[in-house]
């Protein structure tokens, strides 16, 4: 994004699909649920761990849209789903514990992990594996250290989901190892593609609730990402623990943001079937568009609104000015210094080499982009 920010600010033109956020404005309704919480004052603290008519809301959405049976007291809202996932790491590591997380994983969970003085072992997922964690690499992977393991789905940055079935496999290990914390980041929920479930842990495998932290948010599903709440729900020592670490950090959430995400739960959620329309046929045309360029691959994602695809074809090029690209970062660097656009590299998330693209941008923008990429692989030479 500096890079970006730096390209422009010199006059360049440059189509960034590098965004983690929805293109869309947040619905109106919710604007102005924000708005009205300003003018009818309700605009100081908050509880800690959040307004309880929110986490009502937030416990009601669980049981709709998840099945899962969750008292509003074992819920707790955060600034952003990142603190939620952030506070549980905190509240539970001590050096020396061990975070198992499936790469490619979301940039943020080895950090956060090693911000709490513990290890992040990552497992490969690669994709012959659908980039999923199986039930053998998960077993190879838990130690008498194992504290956590991070699931996410659908997942940033493949968008790859996971099955009820390969869940209830994956459970099918954990139950054995009684130690082990699972953190659903369910963040992604609602964008999922071509009619399939979404299933998340706590609802599979009902005997894993008690160790299960199901977290989740606003961020995604109703273009809210600038409001900063998210939310999960776990059992009441882990939420407690959340919550004193919350009281010491941000005293909870920007009351007004809970407001604007209590109407966002409770209200008309059309939007959410809207922006999934939008999405999945965004995602047919940039699949469709980048497995026409030469030398790059991808699988048909089934949720998120990215697109991993695979630049191994084009390591070992030149560009036209004469830039090798050994690594994936540097076939970013050419996009964006040689073609204008801006993605992310694989290896950034765990896995190279890759270009992770972000399709939450408008079709026109979206199609010159394509063909921009398409553009700059032809012209590589060997
Ligand atoms: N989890 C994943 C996988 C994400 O990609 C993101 C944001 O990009 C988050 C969590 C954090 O969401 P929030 O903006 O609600 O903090």
């Amino acid at each position: 994004m500096d890079r970006v920010a730096a390209a422009r600010a010199a006059g360049a033109s440059i189509i960034s699909l590098s965004a983690g956020e929805p293109d869309f404005d947040t619905p109106e309704h919710v604007r102005e649920a924000g708005i009205a919480a300003i003018r009818g004052g309700q605009t100081r603290y908050s509880q800690v761990i959040g307004l309880r008519a929110l986490r009502e809301a937030i416990a009601a959405k669980f049981q709709r849209e998840n099945g899962l049976d969750v008292d509003w007291r074992h819920t707790i809202v955060g600034t952003g789903g990142k603190q939620v996932i952030f506070n549980a790491l905190a509240a539970t590591l001590n050096e020396g514990d061990e975070v198992i997380v499936p790469a490619p994983y979301w940039v943020s969970y080895p950090e956060i992990v090693q911000l709490c003085g513990a290890t992040a072992v990552t497992v490969a997922c690669g994709a012959d594996k659908g980039f999923k964690l199986t039930p053998d690499a998960l077993q190879a992977a838990i130690t008498p250290r194992t504290r956590w393991l991070i699931l996410n789905s659908p997942s940033n940055p493949t968008g790859a989901v996971y099955s009820r079935a390969e869940l209830q496999a994956l459970a099918e290990v954990l139950l054995a190892h009684p130690q082990v914390l699972i953190l659903s980041d369910d963040i992604y929920e609602h964008l999922i593609f071509d009619g399939i479930a979404f299933s998340t842990m706590a609802q599979v495998e009902p005997r894993l609730r008690d160790r299960t932290l199901t977290m989740n948010g606003v961020s995604k599903a109703y273009a809210m990402t600038g409001w900063r709440i998210g939310f999960g729900a776990g059992p009441d020592w882990l939420i407690e623990a959340m919550e004193k670490l919350q009281g010491q950090q941000t005293s909870g959430a920007s009351t007004i943001s809970q407001y604007a995400a209590l109407a966002a739960l409770t209200g008309p959620q059309d939007f959410i079937g809207q922006s999934r329309r939008v999405f999945q046929r965004r995602r047919d045309d940039v699949v469709r568009e980048i497995n026409n360029a030469w030398g790059l691959h991808c699988e048909v994602p089934q949720g998120a609104f990215y697109v991993f695809a695979s630049c191994e074809a084009l390591i070992g090029c030149v560009t036209p000015t004469g830039t090798e690209l050994a690594t994936d970062e540097d076939v970013v660097g050419a996009l964006l210094d040689e073609a204008g656009v801006a993605t992310v590299h694989g290896s950034a998330f765990g896995l190279g080499p890759y270009l992770r693209i972000a399709y939450a941008l408008d079709d026109a923008s979206l199609g010159r982009a394509c063909n921009a990429i398409q553009h700059f692989c032809q012209t590589l030479s060997k």
